[in-house]
């Protein structure tokens, strides 16, 4: 299998089927569409042994295979990416091409070979530069009208926060009041840099449970994996876990919150997994 990962800013391919059998790998930095992408398929054509890719890309992106633009990415403000046409350039390998979104694929990921495994359904969730969340429902991916978009969910802002929010487009949905970008706004400083007593970890924590009781209370997940470079602060977890009980008040059970078992690979094979889901519903072997 072939796998890719477009990130914000850069890509990693891998060629193998799965985390104890990745037989190459490499990673480019996202400049244009056109260099990035021939650069993906440079080194794929290195490897003619693979038999399907898969694609697990930012979003928003087009699933829908009767559209005109099925393949490419829509309204990302990331600079000359918007309509890239993701599945048309892996097309031109000659193999049957899957795509996703780049959290579904993590979720996927998760789900067959990490912290998901026998988890269904499983959602993951990434709490970055921004906030994304992929959902496992019946084994598959939940694809919909678009895609979940669980990082933009509106939540209730604290009355003590005076930050407008960051997200272009709602101001102050889930990602807008939390994500790093939010975050290093609020406060004046990169997350990485405040301290676990800091004032900011506190109201982080309140977002993110309002987050995940909201992900509770619509798809009902035993676990939830929650990841991403805000993730890694000391105690975080714990206490978005504390804050989901008492948001959830006792009026159904908190879903367990762990940290991913893949880290930065998750995304890359899942690219793999949805490779192989493509050959296995072709009736390939
Ligand atoms: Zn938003």
């Amino acid at each position: 299998m072939g796998g890719v990962e477009t990130g914000g800013t850069r890509v990693r391919c891998a060629v193998g089927t799965g985390p104890d059998d990745v037989r190459a790998e490499t990673t480019v930095p996202t400049t244009t569409p056109a260099e990035t992408l021939r650069r993906v398929l440079e080194f794929f054509r290195a490897h003619t042994e693979i038999t399907a890719v898969g694609a697990a890309c930012f979003g928003p992106i087009d699933l829908d295979r009767s559209s005109p633009t099925f393949g490419r990415i829509t309204t990302t403000p990331k600079p000359g990416w918007r309509g890239a046409d993701v599945v048309g350039a892996l097309r031109t390998l000659s193999v049957p091409v899957a795509f996703d979104t780049d959290v579904n694929g993590a979720a996927l990921a998760e789900y067959r070979w990490g912290a998901g495994r026998g988890v269904d359904p499983f959602v993951y969730v990434t709490v970055g530069t921004g906030i994304g969340g992929g959902a496992i429902v019946g084994a598959r991916p939940v694809h919909g009208l678009v895609h979940p978009e669980m990082g933009h969910v509106p939540i209730t802002r604290d009355s003590a926060d005076t930050f407008a929010g960051a997200c272009p487009y709602h101001r102050d949905c889930l990602e807008g009041l939390a994500s790093a970008v939010a975050l290093s706004q609020r406060w004046g400083a990169l997350p990485e840099t405040l301290p676990a007593e800091h004032e900011a970890w506190r109201l982080q924590a309140r977002y993110l449970a309002l987050g995940v009781a909201a992900i509770a209370a619509v798809l009902s997940p035993p676990r939830i994996v929650l990841g991403g470079g805000v993730m890694r602060a000391a105690g975080l977890l714990a206490r978005v876990r504390a804050e989901t009980v008492k948001t959830l008040a006792g009026y159904v059970r908190a879903p367990d919150l762990v940290p991913p078992a893949l880290g930065e690979r998750a995304g890359v094979l899942g690219a793999l997994a949805l490779a192989q889901a493509t050959l296995a519903e072709a009736g390939v072997q």
